[in-house]
């Protein structure tokens, strides 16, 4: 998907007992599974990363800035190596 490629995908996590799963919401791209010692902790994890990624997406710029973001991020890229 156009999207995804342009922006990466859209992670949702979940819980499905000791397992935290993510996948994209735009593309459906299984993004991995990861097992807790219990459900509590799967599903705390899920609810964190899950807060953690739309407070991002919230700060993420528009399309129209998009240009600009990619020229900084080569800009960083380029010094970095
Ligand atoms: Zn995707």
């Amino acid at each position: 998907m156009l999207g995804c490629r342009l922006l990466g995908h859209r992670f949702r996590f979940s819980s499905e007992g000791e397992t935290m799963r993510w996948a994209c919401e735009r593309c459906g791209f299984e993004g991995g599974e990861k097992r807790y010692p219990t459900a509590e902790q799967a599903a705390g994890f899920a609810r964190a990363f899950d807060r953690e990624d739309r407070d991002e997406l919230g700060r993420r710029a528009p399309v129209g800035l998009l240009p600009l973001r990619l020229l900084r991020a080569a800009r960083r890229r380029r010094r970095s190596s």
